[in-house]
């Protein structure tokens, strides 16, 4: 397999050159189709498997296909994690993806001050990182909006039901459009999980790496 083979825009592909990235590594090679051809997918992969940019390639290949006005980012993908650590890794890589197609990324997560991370919404995105609680409270009180989402992703999601977040990711989603692609990431497939997807994913396809 090679990353030539998913036809991504030579922007994408210069910026996998310059990271030295030759071949996309299996999850890749699975999910980038799929995620392209705007399935709803659901993974089954670990950290350290290049997921990141399993999910983070083709929603930026997406979104680039017919940009936001450049004045006004309404927040058309939205990548959830477990903790402020990843969230600050996954948009770190994601920004890192999306620079040459000019797509604004931010983070946002407990544990700082809230007024800073409002600042940093009011400039708007086209790519959120988040945190669910945090998310959550911002949306709560009217500093950002989801009404444009076209693209929703949830990475390590066993952790973020093992976490407690069950209640906060319902809450999120009740602030997004019915009509999105989804994709679920998890180290592990549980219960919990299959529920979670069944609830989430519109007619999924599953892969495991
Ligand atoms: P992740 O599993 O997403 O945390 O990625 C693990 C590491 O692999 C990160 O440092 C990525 O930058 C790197 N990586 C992801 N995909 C590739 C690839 N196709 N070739 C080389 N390195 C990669």
């Amino acid at each position: 397999p090679s990353f030539a083979d998913f036809n991504l825009c030579p922007e994408l592909q210069y910026t996998l050159s310059e990271l030295g990235y030759q071949e996309p590594t299996p999850i890749q090679t699975q999910a980038i189709p799929l995620v392209l051809a705007g399935k709803d997918v659901m993974a089954e992969a670990q950290t350290g498997t290049g997921k990141t940019a399993s999910f983070a390639l083709p929603m930026i290949e997406r979104l680039s296909k017919h940009p936001a006005p450049p004045e006004y980012h309404p927040i058309r993908g939205l990548i959830l994690t477990p903790t402020r650590e990843l969230a600050i890794q996954v948009a770190d890589n994601t920004l890192a993806y999306g620079t040459t197609l000019g797509m604004r990324v931010i983070s946002i997560y407990g544990g700082v001050r809230f007024d800073n991370q409002i600042r940093k919404m009011k400039r708007g995105a086209d790519i959120l990182v988040a945190t669910p609680g945090r998310l959550l409270d911002m949306l709560a009180q009217k500093k950002l909006s989801l009404e444009a989402l076209e693209i929703l992703v949830f990475d390590e999601a066993d952790r973020m039901l093992d976490l407690g977040f069950i209640h906060d990711i319902k809450k999120i989603l009740s602030y997004t459009p019915d009509k999105k692609q989804t994709l679920l990431f998890s180290a592990t497939f549980n219960e919990g999980i299959e529920a979670l997807s069944d609830t989430l994913l519109n007619d999924p396809v599953s892969l495991s790496v």
